[in-house]
């Protein structure tokens, strides 16, 4: 066994464990994590500070995930858009390839959390070979986005055997990885790992840091090696109530994540997947939240603001609204507030 398999088998998956450790009462988790699988690698778990925290909130069952809500279990429409078992496919030229059912530390707000962590999402050898065959008779796909769960959970040997499969396949231009291990369980991302990836480029990894406690060292020194291997690294962040929904919080995050050579990607408001309806926060709050950061940082900075349609529509962007009147001239807002004239085309 390696290190951070070590880690994971470490990691605290049991109610009373966590309720002997901070004298909490087991039994409303346990009705909870009956649903929903609880796991909280080392790593995560020592970044909790105290209960309530930002780091808590994001690993510790909660009663509320229970509530019965207008949520529902699929609200991306994922399961409809699955031609086979393990495909997302909703355009053309790229796919969700669920590769792995298990993550290091399971998020309570996670889209996927009717499956992730469960038995049914485990997977068989016959779904991949299905899955692989998929893709090998869809030419329109180009770009193969590995996730789960998490896909850096597999074993070396395993993953390796996929990447190699996917390579051999003509029309595959690229392969993202999503992951959070960087983050949750950065012992994964070992040199081994690295030699090993830097093979199959152009290969991209998009991470999930969520709050600014989550940039340690040891997540540094893990897209320190990833992005020496040459993998673009990007972050995935979810606007989260009462974890980093303010400005000073999603800036100090921002740029840490740029000192760390990942670049902010998309900030994803919250979809209404069933039992995470307490982590909702308003559209308003992160539109505030982008213009807040729109000037103060680094353009690079700077994340895409998007809400995953229900249905399947696929992601919106969401922008503030930099365009007061269209027309000519148009009128903007610019992002001190004032108001400027722009000598719009004229059709
Ligand atoms: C988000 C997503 C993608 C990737 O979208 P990009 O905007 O290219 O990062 C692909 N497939 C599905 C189903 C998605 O939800
Ligand atoms: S790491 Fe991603 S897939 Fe896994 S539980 Fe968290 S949000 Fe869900």
């Amino acid at each position: 066994m390696s290190e951070w398999q070590r880690q994971l088998a470490a990691a605290l998956t049991d109610p009373g464990d966590l309720a002997r450790r901070y004298q909490l009462d087991p039994e409303p988790l346990r009705a909870v994590v009956e649903r929903y699988p609880m796991r909280i690698s080392p790593h995560y778990l020592g970044l909790i500070q105290g209960p309530g925290d930002a780091i808590w909130k994001q690993c510790v069952p909660d009663p509320r995930e229970l509530v019965a809500t207008d949520e529902v279990l699929d609200p991306l429409d994922e399961e409809r858009l699955s031609p086979v078992p393990r495909i997302v496919h909703r355009y053309p030229d790229r796919v969700l390839l669920l590769a792995c059912g298990e993550c290091a530390t399971y998020c309570r707000f996670c889209t996927r959390k009717r499956k992730v962590g469960c038995p049914a999402m485990a997977g068989t050898a016959e779904e991949l070979a299905q899955a692989l065959s998929y893709l090998e008779n869809t030419p329109a796909v180009r770009d193969v986005i590995l996730s789960g769960g998490d896909p850096l959970l597999l074993e070396d040997d395993r993953l390796e055997d996929l990447l190699r499969r996917l390579r051999s396949i003509p029309h595959v231009e690229m392969i993202r990885l999503g992951s959070r291990v960087p983050v949750t369980l950065p012992e994964r991302i070992t040199d081994r790992l690295c030699a090993m990836l830097r093979e199959f480029h152009p290969l991209y990894l998009n991470t999930h840091f969520n709050h600014p406690r989550e940039l340690t060292p040891e997540a540094a020194a893990a897209c320190r090696r990833l992005a020496d291997a040459g993998l673009p690294l990007g972050n995935q962040t979810v606007l989260l109530r009462g974890v980093n929904d303010t400005a000073p919080t999603m800036l100090e995050l921002v740029r840490g994540l740029l000192k760390i050579r990942v670049r902010p990607y998309y900030l994803h408001h919250m979809d209404l997947t069933s039992g995470t309806g307490h982590f909702r926060t308003r559209i308003e709050t992160g539109l505030n939240i982008v213009a807040a950061l729109r000037g103060p940082v680094s353009g690079l900075a700077v994340p895409h603001y998007v809400i995953d349609a229900p249905g399947g529509k696929g992601k919106i962007p969401l922008q503030p609204e930099y365009l007061l009147r269209g027309g000519h001239p148009a009128l903007l807002r610019t992002p001190g507030g004032a108001t400027l004239e722009f000598p719009n085309r004229v059709e």
